[in-house]
């Protein structure tokens, strides 16, 4: 008997592998039906050895455990087989033609059936490879999609013996960009928080890494579950992504009729075959989880948190002065007097109910104060940088569109279609307010902070300054310009006097490494293109008053000399504009004197030794090529004054084969007026 058995389920493995080659070379596809009652048997076979696992080993369909205990409980067939048969098959899903809901369905089912009788191998592949179908399979199956995971196979692969843990990151990405049901963002994230320690840094590394649809979901969970106290930031405006609450599954039982949200859960292998027809666990009603018979215990399901944003304590018994919240608890003992839901926790609370050493294991959440020196740094700075970076992408990403010529844009119709039906555009334009609050609630620029994150974050937000000054005063334009003066102003004024060098290094035209981030450093680009966008951020920022004179007179003779040295002269007048609006005297914004500005020419001039003198007039001829006008009394009063000292200046002894036309030094100087 057995042999027949173990002969029927490697024959049936053998179609469902043929089903691949069958359908990929489109010779006699298999009907739906048939795929579907080879996968039905698959299911049906697996639950009928459930059904002989002793009760008692229900903990086993909770946490992945090493083989021995567990495959002991069954017969021993070609499982992993079975595993890879699905894995084909739905990698020619997407070109069945009809009937995919049913095979997608039947395929979850079958999926579920499996996952306790695979090897650690294949368990760990499970999460990656179920959230990857979002998008694939129809989309009335997203929730059954989602629900599998968050029920069980997450739970399940997230043990000391496998490595689904790994993959949470991952499968957070791919459920959060995938924008059908926000409710199901939600859901995945509160059972994540349920059983998962450092949830803030799976999400964080979303905003890091993931995609910009992924991004928009996983800040404003960020900002929904760890809120930043502060008014401001607490009572924004939401954009388009709105949090959604998730509803519990429908009751398993099969005999139940009401169907009623669960609320408890069974890992009962005989009762979950006996009443839900599916392995553990299954899901129960109120009204229905005193009929089960089962000897093993019932879990209490978390319920879903509300949508709506509760700042305040909501322990009954709160007496705190400051109820506002600071953290959640996801633990039995605590959400029990709470209908089950989360409780949030002012942090008198949040400390005093966890005093206690049975207390001390609660899972738990709370946000952050400060970055520096956590294992959060990494992706923190990174999230920052891409939130800001989002902004300043579709601004540009604008501004390229308006300069190509209309018929181009009109020849290319399909494609900028597509980004002005991109439904979360306005959503993206402002997710950099995010990144603002991050940088500065929990990035402060102390002086103990790291200098090349300070650099990294500053020369990103410049670049930020710089896109974002243009914009038109619209709400958008507004918010953002009303952020520079709540938030960015105070973190750049800070960093700037307690990281003093970085911020001069930012400014300068050869960046270090670590601050070549956003604009022209983000695309290939030629050095022109470098210095446009380091002359825009500096242009960006006079208006703010940060740049003062002991700056500009390190700063700007760089500029100058590397825009002499570097730049080919048909290419100077893209970069005349900049400078003239960096120079232009009633315009200046520069918090000191005109003669100030040109110190650092005058000084050279008066004081300088012969190669200083040199780089003066040299400078001075740029900038009179480059229509900067300038008081002719000034320039005459350096003249005669450098001229008086002309017998001291040490001269070199010329080298008669230096050709003068190449190298016109001082004598060409020439004033425009
Ligand atoms: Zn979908
Ligand atoms: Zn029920
Ligand atoms: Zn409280
Ligand atoms: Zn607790």
């Amino acid at each position: 008997m057995a042999t027949t058995r173990a002969a029927t389920f490697s024959a049936k493995i053998r179609t469902l592998t043929d089903f691949h080659t069958r359908i990929s070379c489109n010779q006699q596809p298999p009907s739906n039906a048939e795929i579907i009652t080879t996968l039905r048997y698959f299911q049906q076979t697996l639950i009928g050895f459930l059904k002989d696992v002793p009760s008692n080993n229900s903990t086993l369909f909770e946490k992945f455990v090493a083989d021995s205990q567990r495959t002991s409980q069954y017969p021993n067939l070609n499982y992993s087989g079975l595993f890879y048969g699905i894995v084909n098959l739905l990698d020619v899903f997407p070109i069945i033609t009809s009937g995919q809901t049913a095979i997608a369905e039947a395929i979850l089912d079958t999926l579920k059936a499996l996952y306790f009788f695979l090897d650690r191998e294949c368990v760990d592949q499970l999460p990656y490879l179920l959230a990857s179908q979002l998008g694939t399979f129809p989309a009335e199956l997203d929730k059954k999609i989602v629900q599998l995971l968050c029920d069980c196979i997450l739970p399940y692969s997230t043990s000391d013996d496998a490595f689904g843990g790994l993959s949470v990151p991952v499968v957070l990405m791919l459920v959060l960009q995938h924008p059908s049901d926000p409710g199901l963002h939600s859901w995945l994230l509160e059972s994540l928080m349920s059983r998962r320690e450092n949830v803030y840094h799976d999400l964080l590394s979303v905003i890091a890494k993931g995609t910009s649809e992924a991004r928009i979901s996983a800040v404003n969970l960020l900002f929904h579950y760890w809120p930043l106290i502060n008014p401001q930031i607490l009572h924004r405006k939401p954009i388009q992504y709105r949090v959604h609450g998730w509803s519990p599954v429908p009751c398993q039982n099969t005999m139940c009729t009401e169907k009623g949200p669960s609320i408890k859960r069974s890992y009962d292998p005989v009762a979950c075959a006996k009443y839900g027809d599916t392995s553990p666990p299954m899901s129960i009603c109120k009204g229905c989880f005193d009929q089960i018979e089962t000897d093993q215990p019932l879990y209490f399901i978390c319920q879903p948190m509300p949508a709506s944003h509760s700042v305040v304590c909501q322990n009954k018994g709160c007496e705190a002065s400051n109820r506002i919240a600071v953290g959640t608890c996801f633990a039995e003992d605590c959400i029990r007097a709470h209908q089950h839901v989360p409780l949030r926790l002012c942090q008198e609370c949040f400390t005093h109910l966890h005093a206690n050493p049975g207390a001390e294991a609660h899972r738990r959440h709370s946000g952050m104060t400060c970055v520096w020196n956590t294992i959060l740094e990494r992706d923190m700075i990174e999230a920052v940088v891409k939130l800001l970076k989002e902004t300043s992408a579709s601004l540009e990403g604008i501004e390229g569109e308006g300069k190509r010529p209309k018929w181009l844009r009109q020849l290319e119709g399909g494609q900028s279609l597509g980004r002005d039906i991109d439904s979360m555009s306005d959503e993206r334009r402002m997710l950099s307010r995010y990144g603002i609050w991050l940088m500065a609630a929990l990035c402060p620029p102390a002086p103990e902070a790291p200098s090349h994150a300070i650099g990294y974050i500053m020369s990103m937000l410049f670049q930020w300054f710089s896109t974002t000054a243009l914009l038109p005063n619209d709400s958008m334009g507004a918010a953002l310009e009303q952020l520079k003066t709540d938030f960015a102003s105070d973190w750049m004024n800070l960093a700037i006097s307690n990281h003093y060098e970085v911020f001069v290094t930012i400014l300068m035209p050869d960046l270090p490494e670590y601050a070549q981030v956003g604009g022209a450093w983000d695309k290939f680009s030629s050095k022109k293109d470098q210095m446009k966008d380091g002359l825009s951020k500096m242009l960006a920022l006079m208006p703010y008053d940060v740049i003062s004179f002991e700056t500009w007179n390190r700063v700007i003779p760089k500029w100058l000399r590397a825009i002499s040295d570097d730049i080919e002269d048909e290419d100077l007048p893209e970069l005349k504009i900049l400078l003239c609006k960096i120079f232009e005297p009633d315009l200046c914004p520069l918090p000191f004197e005109t003669n100030k500005v040109y110190e650092f020419i005058s000084s050279r001039l008066l004081k300088g030794n012969y190669e200083e003198t040199l780089d003066a007039l040299d400078w001075l001829h740029l900038l009179c090529r480059m229509d900067i006008t300038m008081s002719l009394n000034m320039v005459f009063d350096m003249f005669i004054e450098c001229l008086k000292r002309l017998p001291d200046l040490n001269f070199p002894i010329k080298n008669e084969e230096n050709d003068l036309e190449e190298d016109p030094g001082p004598l060409a100087v020439q004033v425009v007026m």
